[in-house]
């Protein structure tokens, strides 16, 4: 159940200024909790809730992005979540998913 990036960084998009920024995901807080009632047959379900804090250089300002990873089965990403999504105008829920991969070791 160990988070895993499989990209190096995202492209962050300002939502006031329009500025990106290429973001390093060695500096994205990941936490990972089992699901609590998950009664599914295949194992156990983990949440994994990725959290960006950035301040913009141009207009001064902080933003948060949020996004929930699904883990179930262990080692797949079941479904992802953009549950703050202002920084990530550039992304779909589907193609943050293929920017994870829980199945390397
Ligand atoms: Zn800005």
């Amino acid at each position: 159940m160990s988070f895993k990036w499989s990209t190096r960084s995202i492209q962050i998009t300002c939502p006031e200024c329009g500025c990106t920024e290429e973001y390093s995901v060695d500096n994205i807080d990941v936490d990972s909790e089992p699901e609590e009632n998950s009664d599914y047959k295949m194992g156990p379900t983990y949440r994994h809730i990725a959290r960006i804090y950035w301040h913009c250089p141009s207009c001064d300002r902080d933003f948060e992005a949020e996004i929930e990873f699904i883990e179930y089965p262990e080692g797949q990403c079941e479904c992802v979540n953009i549950v703050e999504g202002a920084l990530l105008a550039g992304y779909s829920e589907d193609s943050l998913m293929s920017m994870v991969d829980f199945s390397l070791d």
